[in-house]
């Protein structure tokens, strides 16, 4: 199921997910990432599903949505991995146009120095670009990059970018305790964000289980600090930190929607119980997922999260 949704999102409405990218081909392994570890390290482009497989699965969606009467606000590529490795992205965001929604793509900005990608990206409406630091050693260790990538072209590459983009181009960081949260990371972002002026730059903070179980959000110290400096300089600066509140909606087949959401978007158990109440649905279909072994349930920070199994979705392939 490439197409999965749609996702309540607090930057974009309801969001029809696109997972063009099987788990896990990244450029990058960031210590806080929420599918895992990668296990496909790269950073040469390359067609992962035919074009054709995405956008005949992105028009059921898209009907299913319409038939149970659900709009659709945009249309976002956010795969297992980094959407900027598929080929094919260029020609997919062109074909997705038919459905006359916006298109969003959230990216990690590693390939953004690349004239092919920028050329492909300014045909979205809405593109996310990752900025967790500013510093090449930081960055090294909270985003684990290919060791092939320059942080200064990635920089370099972002405002390129900007001064092309005519759409809502936004950034996002992830704070994590002791490696991107004190005092003079906080001063390099805002420096490098005021120089970028995006539509708005998004903070936020490991809600979820992350790659690294070590890996948590910073103390309410050093975060108080580090807001502090951002909301001093940035008036476009958002915060990302609350709870995400349920409302998913099914479009058909209940236990397929939970598989293909879960395995993007670990799901809380608070979201979970109100996707099934919201689509009429009963408990006890969650349970035969959990017992079949397709999804899992971890704990984290006192709360229950539900978890794509990839590998025993995998072997029934
Ligand atoms: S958070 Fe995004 S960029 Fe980082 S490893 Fe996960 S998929 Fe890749």
């Amino acid at each position: 199921m490439i197409a999965f949704g749609p996702v309540p999102s607090r930057r974009l409405g309801y969001s029809l997910g696109i997972n063009h990218i099987p788990a896990k081909h990244c450029s990058y392994s960031c210590v806080y990432c929420q599918v895992g570890r990668t296990n496909k390290m790269e950073i040469e482009r390359k067609e992962f599903y035919p074009i054709d497989q995405v956008i005949c699965d992105v028009e059921k969606k898209v009907l299913e949505c319409s038939q149970v009467g659900k709009g659709i606000d945009y249309l976002t590529l956010v795969p297992d991995g980094e959407p900027t490795l598929d080929i094919n992205l260029g020609n997919i965001i062109k074909s997705l146009k038919q459905f006359q929604i916006p298109i969003a793509v959230i990216s990690n900005a590693s390939l953004i120095n690349r004239l092919d990608v920028q050329e492909e990206l300014l045909q979205a409406d809405w593109v996310s670009l990752k900025v967790d630091a500013i510093d090449e050693q930081i960055w090294r260790m909270i985003d684990r990059p290919h060791r092939a990538l320059s942080l200064a072209n990635i920089l370099n590459g972002i405002l390129e970018f900007r001064q092309k983009f005519c759409g809502k181009l936004v950034s996002e960081t992830m704070l994590a305790d002791g490696l991107n949260d004190n005092e003079k990371a906080a001063s390099q972002l805002c420096e490098f964000l005021l120089n970028l002026h995006p539509f708005k730059s998004y903070l936020s903070i490991p809600t979820r289980p992350p790659a690294e179980t070590r890996i948590t959000a910073p103390s309410p110290d050093a975060l108080q600090k580090f807001l502090k400096i951002c909301a001093e300089q940035i008036p476009f600066l958002d915060l990302l930190f609350e709870t995400e509140v349920g409302d998913f909606v099914s479009t058909g087949n209940f236990a397929e929607d939970v598989l293909s959401i879960t395995a993007v978007h670990p799901l809380r158990e608070q979201a979970l119980k109100e996707m099934v109440i919201n689509t009429g649905n009963k408990w006890e279909i969650v349970e035969d997922l959990l017992a079949s072994g397709k999804i899992s349930c971890v704990s984290y920070r006192n709360e229950k999260f539900f978890l794509h199994n990839f590998r025993n979705n995998q072997k029934e392939q």
